[in-house]
């Protein structure tokens, strides 16, 4: 294989990660949180179901590629990234700007990363159950409980 620029590893990659359909390409050079499980409806009715999400800091997210990245502003505190060709929802960007968080189901695997708690409980859907063992909280994560996925 000959070697192409963009193959040269960057330093600090903790994880890659992209859309279905590869329009949207992006990699993480530094810690990622562990995984919150999100139950508000907003999450529900925009992903299909609950959603998982890492978080990073925004300055250690870089997008490789985002020709087909759109922004969907889904409330006055935060805007949703998404790709516009295959539909898939891969950022949530609070407008506090202190993380973004990643929905990692779009990660390569091995992620390396655990789940660690439940969030917006009070809003899950009535067709599943929690059945991990992990901590659950009707609204946001301690210790402030702000809406953060
Ligand atoms: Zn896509
Ligand atoms: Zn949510």
């Amino acid at each position: 294989m000959p070697e192409s620029p963009i193959a040269e590893p960057s330093p600090n990659v903790v994880a890659r990660g992209h859309c279905q359909c590869g329009g949207v390409r992006f990699e993480v050079r530094g810690p990622l949180r562990p995984v919150l499980y999100c139950h508000c409806t907003m999450c529900r009715r925009l992903s299909g179901h609950f959603a998982a999400a890492t978080a990073c800091a925004p300055e250690h997210l870089h997008l490789l590629s985002a020709q087909t990245l759109r922004w969907y502003q889904s409330s006055e505190i935060a805007r949703r990234g998404f790709c516009g060709t295959c539909g898939a929802q891969l950022f949530w960007e609070p407008a506090h700007g202190g993380h973004i968080s990643i929905w990692a189901g779009t990660l390569d695997t091995p992620t390396g990363l655990k789940a660690a708690e439940h969030i917006y409980v009070a809003e899950m859907g009535d067709y599943y159950a929690i059945t991990d063992g992990l901590p659950q909280w009707p609204q946001g994560s301690p210790p402030d409980h702000t809406a953060d996925c």
